[in-house]
């Protein structure tokens, strides 16, 4: 896919920096493209490598039909190389490296820069032998060739990669872009505006969270325990139904449990007056009723209950019986 480098959401400095080490034809043999999840990274990689090898830029731009630009279009531009986890694996396989190394002893098939894109290197590269694989091609770079990684801030990264890259911060992105973005991908207004505060200005993030289906989940386990009275007799079936959804989530049930939370900070801050700085914008309409189900000391019980069950999940507890107390509590 052909991703024009203006397209790229926020990231003004980022692409600053890019677009002048381009135009100067001062570029870094690497690149460390650093900063949160879901705010850009790897997009802003592929458009780089297409940028610098256009035949006709112009103003920091792709030309969009020149033979690279059209290679890129059809995903068909032989000198990209990106290296992924293969399956469950826990980080690249040294095999992996080894190919990359045979390749990179040919010129490039026909680009002015071949570009190598290893991602969320905090994570592939865990394996010592790998890592120092990849440090020894860092060291003597083939010609015309541009390496960038992608690494989370928070991730631990060896200095001695550091020491090899220059190194390029991505921030998250402004929450009105985000929810922009999500609107044109026909995301409703109410849940994109909900999911940019969510997310913290991760549009990966975002995306994430509206695919798996959190959202519909939460409202509904929210509007249940609104409306649930606790010794009615059918309120015991609900629970259970609703603790065996959640537990169901699997690796999303902490989202879940952290969408909960910010849910009851939002009702803490309506009983103070507060309704306008509510992150759970598309749930504002139960917030009156909430007010009147559960006062400030009742909310403050809650988040602890919360927290307690995060706790037991850590720990690997049963999930479902987890979240059917957690309700019980909630309620
Ligand atoms: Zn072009």
């Amino acid at each position: 896919m052909l991703i024009p480098f203006q397209s790229i959401i926020g990231q003004e400095k980022a692409k600053h920096l890019l677009a002048i080490s381009f135009q100067r034809q001062k570029m870094s043999h690497a690149y460390l493209f650093r900063g949160p999840a879901g705010v850009g990274k790897k997009t802003c990689a592929q458009a780089f490598a297409a940028l610098i090898n256009c035949a006709a830029p112009g103003n920091d731009e792709v030309c969009g039909h020149c033979p690279s630009c059209l290679k890129f279009h059809s995903g068909n531009f032989p000198d990209l190389l990106q290296l992924e986890l293969q399956g469950t694996a826990s980080s690249i396989k040294i095999d992996q490296i080894r190919e990359l190394k045979k390749l990179l002893t040919y010129p490039p098939f026909e680009a002015s820069f071949r570009v190598v894109l290893i991602t969320d290197i905090h994570i592939t590269m865990r394996r010592k032998e790998v890592t120092n694989s990849l440090l020894k091609i860092l060291e003597e770079p083939p010609a015309n060739t541009l390496f960038i990684l992608t690494g989370d801030e928070a991730g631990d990264i060896l200095p001695t990669i550091l020491s090899r890259c220059q190194i390029i911060s991505f921030y998250p992105l402004p929450y009105e872009r985000v929810a922009q973005a999500l609107m044109r991908e026909k995301i409703d207004q109410d849940t994109a505006i909900t999911l940019s505060a969510i997310a913290e200005g991760s549009l990966g993030r975002a995306r994430l969270l509206y695919q798996e289906e959190l959202l519909p989940l939460r409202r509904e386990i929210i509007e249940n325990l609104l409306s649930l009275a606790p010794d009615h007799p059918d309120t015991v079936e609900s629970v259970f139904r609703l603790a065996e959804k959640a537990a169901g989530m699997k690796d999303n049930l902490e989202e879940l449990l952290d969408l909960l939370t910010i849910w009851l900070r939002d009702v803490m801050l309506a009983h103070k007056g507060l309704s306008a700085r509510v992150i759970s914008s598309d749930l504002r309409a139960c917030l009156p009723e909430a007010c009147r189900k559960w006062d400030f000391p009742v909310l403050a019980e809650k988040l602890q209950r919360i927290d307690r069950a995060r706790r037991q999940l850590l720990h690997n507890c049963n999930r479902t019986l987890v979240c059917e107390v957690l309700f019980f509590e909630l309620l």
